[in-house]
């Protein structure tokens, strides 16, 4: 299979769904990107400030970037003024560090909230209650300059479906809570659930964005 066979695979079955595709392309090299734009694919998903501003730099510009990694307070001023999405913000301190970039150069930036579903302790995120208490605060009304669109979440790494449908249908039913709740800066619209291993489960548990790296672009090399 071809990037480009990949890409209209995903594409149809996606676009049936309703269901966004974050083409993945952490590792992989902007003439990859490429192919899978050519094959008319906009969106991509980055983990790296450094590897996703070199590419966003050489790529066109019509590209949607999406940071999907865990992201260092430092290292926000190098996205603020061109990322479309940052599904990856996992606490306070980070939101208010995007807030403040935003505010700089007069741009509201769309973020995710990531929320913690897994069974290991590794993963980074918000807790159920963390998400609520600060959804409910005023703190989030003082930041003018992002918009919190939805949730983000990743599954435990394990080859029990079961187990990874709880977690989605977890995150999809903290989802749906916090659509009801109003707040300023907040827009619930996207569930952003599903990688290549289990995006099939994650979108009958109700995904809106699936990011899926592997599957499109082949098995990652670190070594180099
Ligand atoms: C790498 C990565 C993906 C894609 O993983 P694949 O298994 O290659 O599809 C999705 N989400 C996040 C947060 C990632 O870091």
């Amino acid at each position: 299979m071809s990037i480009k066979n990949n890409i209209v695979y995903f594409s149809n079955e996606l676009a049936a769904k309703n269901c966004k595709l974050i083409a993945v392309s952490k590792t992989h090299p902007a003439e990859s990107v490429q192919e899978a734009y050519n094959a008319g694919q906009r969106i991509f998903g980055e983990n790296k400030v450094q590897e996703m501003t070199s590419k966003y730099e050489v790529l066109p510009k019509d590209i949607q970037w999406h940071m999907i990694g865990h992201l260092q307070t430092n290292k926000v001023k190098y996205i603020a003024p061109f990322v479309s999405l940052i599904h990856s913000v996992d606490s306070v301190k980070l939101l208010e560090e995007i807030n403040k970039q935003g505010k700089k150069i007069n741009r509201i930036i769309p973020c995710l909230l990531q929320i913690f579903i897994a069974q290991e302790e590794t993963k980074f995120g918000l807790n159920e209650a963390e998400l609520f208490l600060f959804v409910q605060s005023s703190i989030l009304k003082n930041y003018s300059h992002v918009r919190i669109e939805g949730l983000m979440g990743m599954a435990s790494l394990t080859g029990d479906e079961n187990q990874i449908r709880k977690e989605f249908r977890n995150l999809r039913r903290i989802f749906d809570e916090l659509k009801t709740k109003e707040s300023a800066n907040l827009q619930m619209k996207e569930l952003s659930m599903g990688m290549s291993s289990d995006y099939k489960i994650a979108m009958e548990e109700g995904s809106t964005m699936v990011r899926v790296g592997s599957a499109i672009f082949g098995s990652r090399d670190y070594s180099k």
